[in-house]
C-alpha cells in the first residue's frame, strides 16, 4: 500500500521516473505521457477509492463492452506552468459537469467532485515537474471514462473505469486551414450523441475526413443532418465568424458539442462591447458574405487550438478565400487574452482558474 494524500487518494510512486530521458524540446501534442495516471472503477454501485499509480498498460478482457459498442467519453483540458511557479488550471469545474452531462446521455454512473477535480489536483502536484515552461506549452489533461463488463452483450455496463492521463504538450500551432463544407455525410445527426464528448463521434468523423483530405482540405464544416444547410461544426471545433462587426456562431442543439473555448470567447467577446448572435447559421449566409468581402474572420475554437483560424471555404466547386490572418483582429484579440488569463497574467475576474 502506498501514501495517502490529504485528498484520501492512495498513491503508489513510480521507481524510474522517465523525465529526465524526455526530451522537452520535441515534445508534439499529446504523443508523450507523465509517470502517473489516476484510475478508479466503479462496481456493484459505487466509485472505489482512487489510486495514482505508475502510468502502465490495462489489462482487459476481450469481451470488455467498451470495445465492442462503444460506451466511452472523454474530456480534454489544459494546465500551465507559470511565471509565479504556480499551476493554473484553465475552468475544470467546466469539464467536470460536462464528463458528467456526457456520462447521463451515454447511460454511465456520475464522476464525483472528489475523484474528479481533487484528483486531478493530487495528479498535477505528483507531476508538477513535466509540465512544460516552454512559451505556448501546456499540460494536456486527458480524463475519460469506459465500461468494463465482460459480456458480448449489447447492454449498458455495470461496471466502469475513470482515468486521468496527463501529457506535455508543445505548442500547438493552428497553421490556416482549408476546410471543405460536408453535404453528403454527418458527424452527428439530430438526436444523436454530438453534445455529448463520446468517441463515436469522432469514428463517425474519420472516414468523411480522410476523402475531404483526399481532395486536399483539411477538415470539414459540418452541416445539420437533416438538410445540410446550417453550420454545426468545424472539424472537431466549434464554429465561429465575424461578420460586420458581430461575432456570430451555432446556437447549440443536441448535435453540437458546447465548447468551453467557445463559452469563454462568447463571455469575453459580450463584455468588449461586441456584438454577439448565437443562433442558426447557414452556409450560404457565411459563403455570401465571404463573397461580398463582408467576412472579416472565421475559425474553430477549441482547447487544443484555441482558435484555428480558416484561410479557405470551399463548397460545390467552388473555393472563398477569407482575409489573411493577420488581418483578424478578433481571433488575434481574443487569443491573447484568454492566454493571458490562464497563465495569471491578468486577473481572472470569471473565477476561471484554478491555482494549485
Ligand atoms: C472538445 C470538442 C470541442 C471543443 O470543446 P472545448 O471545451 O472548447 O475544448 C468542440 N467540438 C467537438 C466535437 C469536441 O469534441
Amino acid at each position: 500500500m502506498g501514501m495517502i494524500s490529504a485528498n484520501q487518494i492512495e498513491i503508489h510512486k513510480t521507481t524510474s521516473s522517465r523525465l529526465s530521458q524526455t526530451d522537452f524540446h520535441n515534445l508534439g501534442f499529446g504523443k508523450i505521457f507523465s509517470d502517473h495516471m489516476l484510475v478508479c472503477d466503479y462496481h456493484n454501485g459505487a466509485w472505489e477509492k482512487p489510486q495514482i499509480v505508475p502510468f502502465q498498460n490495462l489489462s482487459l478482457s476481450p469481451a470488455t463492452n467498451f470495445i465492442h459498442y462503444g460506451q466511452s467519453i472523454f474530456e480534454g483540458l489544459k494546465a500551465f506552468k507559470c511565471e509565479d511557479g504556480k499551476i493554473r488550471v484553465f475552468r475544470p469545474d467546466a469539464n467536470f459537469n460536462r464528463m458528467n452531462l456526457s456520462a447521463e446521455r451515454l447511460c454511465m454512473p456520475q464522476i464525483p467532485k472528489e475523484i474528479f477535480i481533487d484528483g486531478l489536483k493530487e495528479l498535477l502536484l505528483l507531476e508538477k515537474d513535466w509540465i512544460p515552461t516552454a512559451e505556448g506549452s501546456s499540460m494536456y489533461i486527458r480524463p475519460f471514462m469506459f465500461s468494463l463488463d465482460e459480456e458480448i452483450r449489447v447492454r449498458a455496463s455495470d461496471t466502469y473505469k475513470f482515468m486521468i492521463i496527463l501529457s506535455p504538450s508543445g505548442k500547438y500551432y493552428a497553421a490556416p486551414v482549408k476546410v471543405l463544407v460536408e453535404r453528403q455525410y454527418v458527424r452527428a445527426p439530430k438526436g444523436g450523441l454530438g453534445a455529448a464528448k463520446t468517441a463515436a463521434n469522432y469514428a463517425a468523423s474519420l472516414y468523411p475526413a480522410k476523402l475531404a483530405q483526399q481532395k486536399g482540405y483539411d477538415q470539414l464544416i459540418w452541416t445539420d443532418s437533416t438538410e445540410h444547410r446550417y453550420i454545426e461544426e468545424a472539424g472537431t471545433m466549434n464554429f465561429m465568424f465575424v461578420i460586420n462587426d458581430t461575432l456570430v456562431t451555432p446556437v447549440l442543439n443536441d448535435s453540437i458539442l458546447a465548447g468551453i473555448t467557445r463559452d469563454s470567447i462568447l463571455t469575453l467577446a459580450r463584455e468588449w462591447g461586441m456584438k454577439v448572435e448565437e443562433r442558426k447559421v447557414s452556409i450560404e449566409e457565411v459563403l455570401q458574405a465571404a463573397e461580398k468581402g463582408l467576412l472579416q474572420d472565421a475559425f474553430g475554437s477549441g482547447t487544443a487550438a484555441v482558435v484555428s483560424p480558416i484561410a479557405v471555404i470551399s463548397d460545390q466547386g467552388k473555393e472563398y478565400v477569407l482575409p489573411p490572418v493577420e488581418s483578424r483582429s478578433f481571433s488575434l484579440k481574443i487569443a491573447e487574452e484568454l492566454k493571458k488569463i490562464r497563465m495569471g497574467l491578468t486577473p481572472d475576474t470569471h473565477g476561471w482558474v484554478t491555482t494549485i
